[in-house]
C-alpha cells in the first residue's frame, strides 16, 4: 500500500489536475493506494484573504467570487477534457461551502473576531473541493473512489490550528473501520479532528503532514509527495539556479532540511514516518519519470558532508542579557517559559559561554507579543540594572547548513563562515545542535540570497560566476571583450560562467544581469544612450543579488579612477590598467587598499605597469617573501623602446617618432610619451609598491626633448616642430656610439629617489638590447644581487595588455577559491 500526496502546485489547473488523476490510477493499477489531496493551487490563500475581509472591510463578496469562479474554471477545463465527468457532487460542495463561507463573513463582520474553530474550518475548505472532483475525475477515468474523512479517523489534539495528530488512536480508527478496498480512498489533507469531533487543521502547508500520519496509521509501504519540482535539492532552487537534485536523505537530514525552511517539505512531516521506518519519496508531478528523492535510510549516494543549505525568512532576534544572567539558576527558564505561555515559539537558541546573554530567533508576526511578556516578566531585574533592556533584531534569516557527514568531516564551518564573509554578511549569532547535523548563522535578511549563493558556490564546488562591467572600449576594453567572447565556452566546460553585464564607454552603457549577448557587441554600443553610473550598476548587482561583479576600468580616465573606493565599498572587485588611482595622492592609494580590505575585494592593476608582463606579482611576491628593493632601473614605455632603439640604427628623433606615431606606437599625441609623464606614473606605481611613500611630483622627469624645447600648440605643430631636436639627440647618440654605448630612456629608483631620464648604457647593462618597443624590468634587491631579477618582454599593445587583465580576472577566481 502506497499513500500518494498531491501538493497545490499539483493541483492547480486542469492539465495538472489531469496529471495527478493519472499519476493515481497508473499507480492503482499496480497495487493498492490512498490519496491525500492539498487544495488546489493558492486557493487556501484565498480563503485567508475571505477571513482578512470580513474582519477589515465587514464583507468578503468579492474574494468568495473569485474562489467561485476558480472552481468552476477549473471544473470546465477538465470536463473539457473528460466529458463524461459527473457534476452534482462537485457542485453541491462548492455551493455548500461558498453558503458557509457567506455565513462565517456575516458572524465574523459581527463579532469582530474570529474564532479559532471557526478560522480552521474556513481555511480548509479547498481540500474538500479538491477531493471531490478528484472522486469525479477517477470515476470518470473508470476507477473507483471513496473519500475519507480525517475529521473521524485523524485524531489531533493542540490548537485548533497547528494540531498533531495521535498516530496510535488515529491507527486504531482505521483498524476498526477499514477503508473499503478496490477503491481508491482519497482524503483531505491539511485537516483532523479534536477529541470533541470538531475540525482541526494541521498548520499552514500541513497536507505533508497528513500523508505521513496516513501513511503511519496504514502502515504504508511509500509515502509520496508528488509536487512540482523533481525532489530535494541541495538548496531552494529558485534561489540558486544550478541547485542539484538529492538522490537521498536520512530521515534526520530531511528533518533538519525542513526546519531550516526547505518548504518543499512541512517539518512536521519525517516523524510519523521514522517511527515506522516508512521510506517517503518525492516526485514530480510534471516529471513522473523523474526518480525524485528517497527519505529513509540514506543510500550514501550522495557521498556529501553538507546535503543542503535552507534559509529561514522574516525573523526577529531576541537578546535578554545583564549582569543578572550570570549564575542566575533558573534564568533560562524563565525566559523560555514566558515564551511558552505567551505561545510564541522558538526557532533557535544560543548562549554565550559568559552566561552574560541568552538570545533566540522568534518569527517577526510574533516580535510584540513576546516584547510584551517579557518586560512584563523581567520588570524588577530591569529596574534594578540586573538585566540590560531587552534587545529586539529584526529583519534576520537563519542559514543552515545540513548533512549527517558534517559530524566527521572538518573544516566546513570555516568554508561556511568564510563564504558569507565573501559577500560581506555580518553573523549576527551562530548555532550548532549537538549532533553536529545542522549548523546554523543568523544573517541580516537582505543578504540572504548573496549568502546562500556564495555557500553553494564554494561548499558545493559547483559553477562559479564571475560578473564583469567593463569600462572604456576602446583598444585594450575592446580586445578583451572579443577574448572574453572567445573564452566563454571554453571556460564554461570548466565550471566558471564569465559574463560581461556591464559594457560602458562615453556614449552610454549596455547592462544585462543574465549576461550581455557578445556577437554583435559592437553595433548595440553604437546605439546606446543610458548613462554610465555608479548608482545604476549598484542598483542591478543588489537587485539581482550578484555575488561576484568585478569592475574593470579600461578607460584612461581620472573621473572613473576616483569612483574605485566606492566601487570596492560596494562589493566590487576592480581590475584596471588605468594607471590614474594608483598614482594619485598617496591618501587615496592607502584609502583604496583599506576599502578592498575592509569590503573584503580584490583590486589588481597587473597590466598598469609591463602591460601584460607579470611585473607587479612578482614584486609583491618578493615583498611578502622580505625582500627589499634596493635598486631598479627599467624601460617601461613601449613607445620609448621603439623610438630610441631606431636611434641606435641612425635614425633621427622625429624620424622614429613619426614612424612609431604612424604604426600606432604612440598615444595618439605623442608628447604624452615624450614627456616622460607615462613612465613616471609606472615608476611610481613600481616605487609605491615595493613600500616608499611618494606623490607624483616626487618624480624627477627628463622628456625625452632637448632642455628648453618648445612643446606647446597642437599635435601637428608639435611635430612640425620635432627636427629641431634631431641634432641634440643625433650628438647624445654618437657621443654614446663613441664610448660603445647607447641611449635609453629609464626609470631608476635609488637611494629613495625616483627619476626618469635618458640614460647612455653600455652592453653589460641588462637595458643595452631593449628596443623595438620591447620592456625590461631589472629589480637589484636584497635576494637578487648583484644579479639582479629581469623581466623582460612585450610591453605594450592591446591583445597583450588585454591578455593580461583577463589574467586578472582569472586571478580573482583563484582568490576566491583560496589557490
Ligand atoms: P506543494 O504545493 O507541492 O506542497 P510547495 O510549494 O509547498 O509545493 O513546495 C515545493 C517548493 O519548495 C518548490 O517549488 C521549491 O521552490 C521549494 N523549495 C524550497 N527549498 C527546496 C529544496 N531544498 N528542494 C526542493 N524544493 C525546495
Ligand atoms: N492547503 C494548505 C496550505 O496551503 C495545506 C497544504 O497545501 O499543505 O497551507
Ligand atoms: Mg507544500
Amino acid at each position: 500500500m502506497r499513500v500518494l500526496k498531491f501538493g497545490g502546485s499539483s493541483l492547480a489547473d486542469a492539465d495538472r489536475f489531469l496529471r495527478a488523476a493519472d499519476i493515481i490510477v497508473n499507480n492503482a493499477q499496480q497495487e493498492e493506494v490512498a490519496v491525500v489531496l492539498s487544495a488546489p493551487g493558492k486557493t487556501t490563500n484565498k480563503l485567508v484573504a475571505v477571513i482578512e475581509g470580513a474582519l477589515k472591510n465587514g464583507e468578503a463578496e468579492h474574494q468568495i467570487h473569485e474562489l467561485e469562479n476558480s472552481f468552476s474554471e477549473l471544473f470546465s477545463a477538465i470536463k473539457a477534457v473528460l466529458p463524461n465527468l459527473q457534476n452534482e457532487e462537485f457542485d453541491q460542495q462548492v455551493t455548500s461551502s461558498m453558503h458557509q463561507l457567506r455565513e462565517y463573513v456575516q458572524g465574523m463582520s459581527l463579532l469582530e473576531m474570529c474564532p479559532d474553530n471557526v478560522n480552521a474550518r474556513i481555511i480548509s475548505k479547498g481540500e474538500r473541493i479538491s477531493i471531490r472532483l478528484m472522486k469525479a475525475v477517477l470515476e470518470a477515468k473508470g476507477q473507483a473512489a471513496a473519500l475519507i474523512d480525517p475529521v473521524k479517523y485523524l485524531i489531533a489534539s493542540g490548537d485548533h490550528l497547528e494540531a498533531m495528530v495521535d498516530v496510535e488512536t488515529s491507527t486504531e480508527n482505521f483498524r476498526t473501520t477499514p477503508l473499503p478496498k478496490e477503491h481508491v480512498n482519497i482524503m483531505p489533507g491539511f485537516t483532523a479532528g479534536n477529541k470533541k469531533g470538531e475540525l482541526v487543521t494541521l498548520g499552514r502547508n500541513g497536507s505533508d503532514y497528513s500523508a505521513a500520519v496516513l501513511a503511519a496509521c496504514l502502515r504504508a509501504d511509500c509515502c509520496e509527495i508528488w509536487t512540482d519540482v523533481d525532489g530535494v535539492y541541495n538548496c531552494d532552487p529558485r534561489l540558486v539556479k544550478d541547485a542539484r537534485l538529492l538522490k537521498s536523505l536520512s530521515y534526520q537530514e530531511a528533518m533538519e532540511l525542513s526546519y531550516f525552511g526547505a518548504s518543499v517539505l512541512h517539518p512536521k512531516t519525517i516523524a510519523p514516518i521514522a517511527r515506522f521506518h516508512i521510506p517517503c519519496l518525492i516526485k514530480n508531478s510534471f516529471n513522473p519519470q523523474g526518480a525524485g528523492t528517497l527519505i529513509g535510510q540514506d543510500t550514501g549516494e550522495d557521498k556529501l558532508a553538507v546535503k543542503g543549505i535552507t534559509t529561514l525568512n522574516d525573523l526577529t532576534m531576541v537578546n535578554v542579557s545583564g549582569p543578572g544572567m550570570k549564575g542566575m539558576v533558573g534564568m533560562a527558564s524563565r525566559v523560555f517559559g514566558a515564551m511558552s505561555s505567551a505561545g510564541v515559539s522558538i526557532v533557535l537558541i544560543t548562549q554565550s559561554s559568559s552566561e552574560y546573554s541568552i538570545s533566540f530567533c522568534i518569527e517577526r508576526a510574533e516580535c510584540a507579543e513576546a516584547e510584551r511578556v517579557l518586560n512584563e516578566t523581567f520588570e524588577l531585574e530591569m529596574k534594578d540594572g540586573l538585566l540590560e533592556p531587552i534587545e529586539f533584531i529584526n529583519d534576520v534569516s537563519i542559514i543552515t547548513l545540513v548533512g549527517d557527514g558534517m559530524r566527521t568531516s572538518k573544516g566546513v564551518a570555516s568554508k561556511f563562515f568564510a563564504s558569507l564573509a565573501e559577500v560581506n554578511v555580518n553573523v549576527v549569532a551562530i548555532a550548532q545542535g549537538s549532533s553536529e547535523r545542522a549548523i546554523s548563522a543568523v544573517i541580516p535578511e537582505d543578504k540572504v540570497s548573496e549568502a546562500i549563493k556564495a555557500c553553494h558556490e564554494t561548499l558545493f564546488n559547483s559553477i562559479h560566476y564571475l560578473d564583469l562591467f567593463v569600462v572604456g572600449t576602446g583598444g585594450v576594453g575592446g580586445a578583451l571583450v572579443d577574448q572574453v567572447q572567445r573564452q566563454q565556452d571554453k571556460l564554461a566546460e570548466k565550471g566558471i560562467i564569465l559574463r560581461i553585464c556591464g559594457l560602458a564607454n562615453s556614449q552610454g552603457v549596455l547592462l544585462d544581469a543574465e549576461g550581455l549577448p557578445l556577437n554583435n557587441w559592437r553595433d548595440r554600443m553604437a546605439n546606446v544612450s543610458e548613462a554610465f553610473s555608479l548608482p545604476a550598476l549598484q542598483a542591478l548587482v543588489q537587485r539581482n543579488h550578484i555575488i561576484n561583479p568585478v569592475l574593470v576600468d579600461c578607460t584612461s580616465s581620472q573621473a572613473i579612477a576616483d569612483q574605485y573606493a566606492d566601487f570596492l565599498g560596494a562589493g566590487f572587485h576592480v581590475i584596471t590598467p588605468n594607471k590614474k588611482a594608483n598614482t594619485a595622492s598617496m591618501a587615496y592609494y592607502h584609502q583604496l587598499r583599506e576599502v578592498a580590505q575592509s569590503s573584503r575585494r580584490r583590486l589588481m592593476y597587473e597590466t598598469t605597469v609591463g602591460a601584460g608582463l607579470p611585473v607587479i606579482e612578482n614584486l609583491q611576491n618578493l615583498m611578502a617573501a622580505g625582500d627589499e628593493l634596493e635598486k631598479f632601473n627599467g624601460i617601461l614605455s613601449g613607445s620609448l623602446s621603439y623610438i630610441f632603439g631606431k636611434l641606435d640604427e641612425g635614425m633621427t628623433l622625429s624620424q622614429a617618432t613619426n614612424i612609431a606615431k604612424d604604426n600606432g606606437f604612440t598615444e595618439p599625441d605623442p608628447r604624452d610619451d615624450l614627456s616622460g609623464m607615462d613612465v613616471a606614473r609606472k615608476l611610481l606605481i613600481l616605487a609605491r609598491e615595493s613600500g616608499m611613500e611618494l606623490e607624483l611630483d616626487d618624480i624627477q622627469v627628463e622628456k625625452a626633448l632637448p632642455p628648453g624645447f618648445d612643446d606647446s600648440g597642437s599635435v601637428d605643430d608639435f611635430m612640425a616642430r620635432l627636427p629641431e631636436a634631431d641634432a641634440y639627440f643625433s650628438e647624445l647618440s654618437a657621443k654614446a656610439g663613441d664610448e660603445g654605448k647607447v641611449l635609453r630612456y629609464v626609470g631608476e629608483i635609488q637611494d629613495g629617489q625616483c627619476k626618469v631620464r635618458i640614460l647612455s648604457v653600455d652592453e653589460n647593462d641588462p637595458m643595452f638590447k631593449i628596443k623595438d618597443g620591447e620592456n625590461a624590468l631589472a629589480f637589484y634587491s636584497r635576494y637578487y644581487q648583484p644579479i639582479p631579477l629581469v623581466l623582460r618582454g612585450y610591453g605594450a599593445g592591446t591583445e597583450v595588455t588585454a591578455a593580461g587583465v583577463f589574467a586578472d580576472v582569472m586571478r580573482v577566481l583563484g582568490w576566491k577559491l583560496g589557490v
